[in-house]
């Protein structure tokens, strides 16, 4: 070899990672993976070959507990370097003290959520950064764990709310909102890079700005209040020459979402809300401390869907909470089917340790709660059901998710109406013409021709 010879790189440190959890986690994720990748790490698909492994973990219900612990566990006994972040990481285990630290004394470091600079001095500290960072590497938009089609724009962090079954407040504190700069600029990035849906996610949408009193922030320039309704109509604006979809997440029924409902209506964004009702009956509501709870929700999705025929609503709920009277279940399956929520959900009431609801009396035998949960889901399905079936005949624009061999074979789609992971799908049968094709992350156009449980299924036009 001539002295002349340029040397081989050393080969960039190694880490491991493991994202669980919800939407609001899945951006941490990635805001910690893009540092990692700015700053020439390398990521390893298995533990035994990472230098160290991260764990993001979820502390909301006891399940996702355990789940992060058994994969931290799992992580200790492969690799044997490990660090947790996440929400599990600022819980307090039955001495008050660190619950990770207690089950898992040999991790290096535990972080809370959103806390991608502790994470990185916990990781320089034990795998020091390589000397020379690749920062041309990473793309444009960062690096992202969806796929590069959609993306995750999260546009606050904590919760002013405290629901009576919920511990995230505990957890992630108060409502932070996000500067409305740094969100729109983030969502341009995202576009930018390819990004064809960008789903905006908090604990509460609605919320956005109250914790800054709506304060003017600046984009390109230009003053912009920190507030739901302007963040919307920017998103909406910025997407439109990329032909971006925007769709909204989280949205309580409060007063002042009407004011969307026009910017739905005529396009700038997706016709559809996810707003978790989680019951219909005011007394549960109050019982719950769910916020707009003192609202009259029916006669506000009414006027919605005056406002925006088109629109989709998803929603969750929770059958057998403390209390819960036959009476008051009743309503909740009234509720659905008069209101016409087009995607439900429904969890049976389970106690989360630490919530406050454990202490409410009348707490209901496992068999009530879940048997109340299977005729919600049947009550919910059935009106689920009739609203797919009335596309049929209908011509949706479909964004492509999977299709094999350019689409020969068939692919699968969602259209305005479907979020990914949570709601159905559009199932794009094999087209008749070889020339007709489609693209994973592009629009196409189906007539929809049937419908099987929670899908449409459609043929390209
Ligand atoms: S709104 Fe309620 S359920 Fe949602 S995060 Fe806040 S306290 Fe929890």
């Amino acid at each position: 070899m001539s002295d002349t010879a340029t040397p081989t790189p050393l080969a960039a440190p190694k880490i491991g990672f493991v994202s669980l959890g919800c939407p609001k986690a899945l951006t941490d994720s990635e805001l910690i993976l893009t540092q990692l990748s700015a700053e020439g790490y390398a990521t390893s698909k298995t533990f035994q070959g990472a230098d160290l492994v991260i764990v993001n973990t979820c502390g909301f219900i006891d399940d996702a507990v355990k789940e992060s612990l058994d994969t931290i566990g799992e992580a200790l006994a492969e690799n044997g370097r490990v660090i947790v972040t996440g929400c599990l990481g600022a819980k307090a285990g039955e001495d008050g003290g660190n619950l990770v630290r207690q089950v898992h004394p040999k991790v290096l470091a535990v972080t809370g959520p959103h806390a991608t600079q502790e994470v990185m001095d916990a990781v320089h500290l034990h795998v020091p950064k390589p000397h020379d960072p690749f920062i041309d590497l990473v793309p444009p938009a960062g690096i992202k764990l969806t796929p590069r089609h959609y993306a995750y724009l999260k546009i606050s962090e904590g919760c002013n709310h405290r629901c009576t079954f919920c511990i995230i407040p505990s957890m992630r504190g108060d409502l932070v909102s996000r500067p409305i700069g740094d969100v729109l600029t983030e969502a341009q990035r995202l576009f930018e890079g390819g990004v064809k849906e960008l789903l905006v996610v908090s604990q509460d949408t609605s919320a956005y700005g109250v914790d800054v009193k709506y304060r003017t922030g600046f984009w390109n320039g230009a003053p912009v209040k920190t507030r739901m309704l302007d963040l919307v109509a920017k998103l909406g604006e910025i997407a439109k020459p990329f032909g971006a979809w925007v769709r909204l997440h989280y949205v309580y029924p409060y007063p002042h979402v009407d004011e969307i409902l026009p910017l739905m209506a005529e396009g700038l964004v997706l016709p559809y809300l996810d707003v978790p009702f989680q019951h219909a009956h005011p007394d549960v509501l109050r019982r719950m401390k769910r916020p707009a709870s003192g609202e009259r929700n029916l006669e506000r999705i009414q006027a919605w869907r005056a406002a925006c025929p088109e629109l989709v609503v998803r929603s969750t709920f929770i059958a057998g909470f403390p209390g819960e009277t036959e009476a008051e279940f009743q309503m909740l399956l009234d509720f659905v089917q008069e209101a016409q929520i087009d995607r439900a959900g429904c969890f049976a009431y389970s106690p989360v340790e630490g919530a406050t609801a454990n202490d409410l009396p009348g707490a209901l035998p496992d068999e009530v709660r879940e048997e109340r949960r299977a005729r919600f889901m049947a009550a919910a399905e059935a009106v689920s059901t009739a609203r797919l079936t009335r596309r049929v005949g209908a011509t949706l624009q479909v964004l492509v998710d999977r299709a094999p061999a350019m689409g020969r074979k068939g692919g699968v789609g969602r259209s305005y109406a479907d979020a990914p992971e949570i709601d159905g799908t559009v199932l794009i049968q094999p087209p008749s013409k070889a020339s007709k094709t489609m693209k994973v992350g592009e629009f196409a156009r189906v007539r929809v021709v049937g419908t099987s449980g929670h899908d449409l299924i459609g043929e390209l036009v």
